[in-house]
């Protein structure tokens, strides 16, 4: 037996339940017949690499392919899988909404769903009619906002943004920075101060403030990324905004711990799906080219320096696989997952974009080339190390672990 032919990077590392391989199966279909197509024509414009799908697609196809792609959205269920079922959703679990989000970015155009923070799932009263329904349909969008120019990795110690009381509410005031999709979102869910004296200890609010809100002042940053020329972070001023204390999502003073929650499964533990996508893809690419690219006649393919590069992709796409999957496993059971969270975290940025430095070398001159969706994946990858919290926040939580 030939131990290297019957080696197959396919064989799958994990035995997923037979309801997650079907819309696995069903998902892989909808990319390789709907996505891929259009991937040239996305890669050309300057929509290509960050931002909110509903808008990068609007930016860069007609509206019968956004109409087509929304509605084998809604009519597979895709739509509203990470939706729990008493909103109307299919309420996928975790392991489910990431193998999905895996098989969607194998590819660079993004495929529309409801995007709903998880934290808008606290609202209460009517906060489910006028916040939380119109951004599971789709119809309303929201930003979250807890950086400041000041408070980046600490921003428990470090946020100025206060809320203090007045009738009926909270003024709030202060200047959020960074914050993606600040300009185009209906509601802004940000967090302020509300006892100094305990911050992050039960004295930060969560609050929703709502668009054309009187104070809300939004400008471009005018700083630009390499995520491209539509990464929209913003800043947002609010200079004296009257929030309705029915604007307060959670608690008084548990805005910190919602904050975190947030950040646990949507920036962290559903992060790692998406490198997970861009990997498999880059690794696959770089197969085929190895495979294709001869010099000094022979194919890239047949030299060691080049199959070490494609195993050390393989070692880090099955080890992170391994983790998530792992991780999500635990938290469908009801686990705690927030250590395991900031693992796959820093293991997707750290991996992810070592990864795609393989493919992109690999490919050589190729590997610049836009026309690919090599350099775009990277940068994602790249950034993967500081959004949502970078590498050295996520070390230092799994030390605290270690330690405690
Ligand atoms: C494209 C983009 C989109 C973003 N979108 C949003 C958004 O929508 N909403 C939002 O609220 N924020 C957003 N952010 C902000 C992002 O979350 C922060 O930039 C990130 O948390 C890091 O904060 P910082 O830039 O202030 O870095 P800093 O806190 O200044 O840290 C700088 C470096 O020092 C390291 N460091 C800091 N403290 C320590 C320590 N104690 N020990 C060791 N190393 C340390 C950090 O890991 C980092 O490498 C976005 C940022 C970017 C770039």
């Amino acid at each position: 037996m030939n131990a290297v032919a019957e080696f197959d990077t396919d064989a799958p590392s994990f035995q997923l339940p037979p309801m997650v391989q079907e819309i696995r199966d069903m998902t892989r279909r909808i990319v390789r017949d709907e996505l891929m197509p259009l991937e040239q024509q996305y890669l050309a414009s300057d929509w290509a690499t960050y931002g909110a799908a509903m808008e990068n697609l609007k930016g860069v196809f007609d509206k019968k392919i956004v109409d087509r792609l929304v509605s084998i959205s809604k009519d597979t269920g895709l739509w509203n899988m990470t939706v729990p079922e008493e909103h109307g959703g299919t309420g996928m679990g975790l392991l489910a909404q990431i193998v999905v989000s895996e098989e969607l970015h194998y590819c660079a155009v993004p495929f529309p769903m409801a995007s709903v923070p998880n934290i808008l799932y606290e609202s209460t009263g009517d906060q489910i009619e006028r916040f939380l329904r119109p951004v599971i349909a789709g119809d309303k969008t929201a930003c979250f906002a807890q950086t400041e120019a000041n408070a980046g990795s600490d921003p428990g110690g470090m946020m100025q943004t206060r809320a203090t009381r007045t009738e009926g509410g909270w003024l709030i005031n202060g200047t959020k920075m960074w914050i993606s999709n600040a300009m185009s979102s209906d509601i802004i869910q940000v967090q302020a101060v509300t006892d100094a004296e305990k911050r992050q200890r039960g004295g930060i609010t969560m609050f929703i403030v709502e668009k054309g809100a009187q104070g809300l002042h939004i400008e471009e940053s005018g700083i630009r990324t390499w995520l491209g020329s539509r990464s929209a972070q913003y800043v947002v001023h609010f200079d004296n905004v009257f929030v309705p204390d029915g604007n307060v999502l959670g608690a008084v003073g548990n805005g910190f711990r919602l904050g975190q929650r947030w950040l646990t499964i949507h920036d962290r533990l559903l992060r790692a799906p998406q490198a997970l996508g861009r990997m498999q893809r880059s690794l696959d690419m770089s197969v085929e080219w190895s495979k294709q690219r001869v010099t000094f006649g022979k194919p890239l393919s047949e030299r060691q320096a080049i199959q070490w590069r494609l195993v050390d992709m393989h070692v880090d796409i099955e080890a992170l696989r391994a983790l998530t999957y792992a991780a999500a496993a635990r938290g469908d059971r009801g686990e705690d997952v927030r250590n395991e969270a900031s693992l796959v975290k820093f293991t997707a940025g750290e991996w992810g974009a070592r990864t795609l430095d393989h493919a992109i070398q690999i490919h050589g001159a190729m590997g610049e080339a836009l026309e690919l969706p090599l350099t775009v994946f990277y940068r994602l990858l790249r950034h993967m190390q500081i959004g949502g919290g970078t590498t050295e926040m996520q070390k230092m939580l799994i030390a605290r672990q270690l330690l405690k």
